[in-house]
């Protein structure tokens, strides 16, 4: 008789989290299907630093070395007052590996491309509505883009749907943080400027924080939360055409439970911060690389590791969060008082060498061991 075709394991959400899982799953030959609500991919450039954890993660995949192909590394950063570069931080030498600057949506191509090689392909404008399981399976009820539901079943479920998370909603499992009051506007925007592209630029304002990266010939990344960013660049920088032009909330914020049985939660469905310290979309390739070891033992008799992988991943997640939300209420500029001392103190900080490092191991994400085991 035949053996029976495994059930695929159920990936929610095609962002860099739930391609990223996909790919450690299938490069291991566990069967997965990958759904994402959207019908075509994100073409945002999002979370531009692929950072150098995430690279190691993905050098055994052909994707590492395209990121480092197609993108450019980061050589250090600056902090400006004014017009005047008040401190800077030289990355070269610091690293094992440079932080890469990509456009999120080139990323998440590369990995997708990846994907394919195996022969597996999103499968777009299906999304989530409800999930149950059992001790022996989960059930999943999917609306297709006609309106039509079906149900399925899957051995286990990896909820990577994102910050509004229709598996974490399922669950159960609760979202608690904080917000900051004020919006964060950002823009893709062409600068005509003589900042030196090959570094992230850090503006210390009077009435906030500015953050600039250069992005491709000439189009910059400009975040900012005072009342007129583009107004206060440094180095009598002038903006131009804008090609992309958002606004948005920061919050912190981890689920309570990172698994419930056989379902796990990564990347924003498990945890969002701000983007101080470029960690989101590098964080969910973390939880993706671990829930596919856990995963693959668990496939394999082992159910507990689903459990371990939320007792491996929810520690990471809150310090990393808790480090995110200080950094930031450090660097944002508000309320007067902080500012003052920001701008006094943050240039100095940064020449003192054990703070430096621990500045550059968060943006590295080195800042914890990568553990796939208790
Ligand atoms: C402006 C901005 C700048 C950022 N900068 C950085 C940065 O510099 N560095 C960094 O590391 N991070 C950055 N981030 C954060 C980063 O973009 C996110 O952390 C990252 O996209 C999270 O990836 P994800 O795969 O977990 O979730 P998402 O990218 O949100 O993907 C979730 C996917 O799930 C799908 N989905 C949702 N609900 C359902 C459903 N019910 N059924 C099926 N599919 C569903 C969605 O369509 C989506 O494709 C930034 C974010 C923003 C907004």
């Amino acid at each position: 008789m035949a053996a029976s075709t495994p059930v695929p394991l159920m990936i929610v959400g095609a962002g860099p989290t739930g391609l990223s899982a996909a790919l450690f799953l299938a490069r291991r030959g566990v069967p997965v299907r990958i759904i994402d609500a959207a019908m075509q991919p994100t073409t945002t450039s999002k979370a531009l630093l692929v950072n150098p954890r995430s690279l190691e993660m993905l050098k055994e995949s052909s994707v590492a070395a395209r990121i480092i192909a197609e993108g450019w590394a980061v050589k250090g950063m600056a902090m400006h007052r004014g017009n005047r570069e008040v401190a800077s931080v030289d990355l070269q030498h610091q690293m094992p590996q440079l932080p890469i600057g990509l456009a999120q949506a080139r990323t998440e191509a590369l990995l997708n491309d990846a994907l394919e090689a195996f022969g597996i392909h999103v499968e777009r404008g299906l999304s989530l509505q409800a999930l149950q399981q059992d001790a022996e399976q989960v059930t999943l009820t999917l609306q297709q883009a006609d309106g039509s539901t079906q149900m399925v079943q899957a051995p286990l479920v990896f909820g990577a749907d994102g910050a509004r998370s229709v598996v974490r909603h399922a669950l159960g499992v609760d979202f608690a943080g904080s917000a900051l009051p004020e919006p964060w506007l950002l823009w893709d925007v062409r600068l005509d400027t003589s900042l030196d592209p090959l570094r992230a630029h850090i503006g210390l304002q009077p009435d906030g924080f500015l953050f600039l990266m250069h992005l491709q010939a000439g189009i910059w990344r400009v975040i900012g939360n005072g009342a007129d960013p583009l107004a206060q660049l440094p180095c009598g920088s002038v903006p131009g055409e804008v090609m992309w032009q958002s606004q948005f909330h920061i919050a912190h914020r981890v689920a309570g439970k990172a698994s419930v049985g056989r379902v796990a939660l990564g990347g924003d469905a498990a945890h969002i911060h701000s983007p101080l310290g470029a960690r989101g979309m590098n964080l969910g390739i973390e939880d993706a690389y671990v829930f596919a070891d856990c995963a693959f033992d668990a496939l394999n008799g082992s159910l507990e590791r689903m459990q371990e992988y939320a007792e491996l991943r929810q520690p990471v997640h809150r310090e990393v969060v808790r480090n995110i939300a200080a950094l930031t209420r450090l660097m944002r500029g508000r309320p007067a008082p902080l500012c003052w001392l920001r701008n006094t103190l943050m240039p100095e900080l940064v020449k003192v060498a054990p703070l430096r490092h621990r500045l550059l191991q968060t943006m590295a994400g080195l800042d914890h061991p990568l553990r796939t085991r208790l």
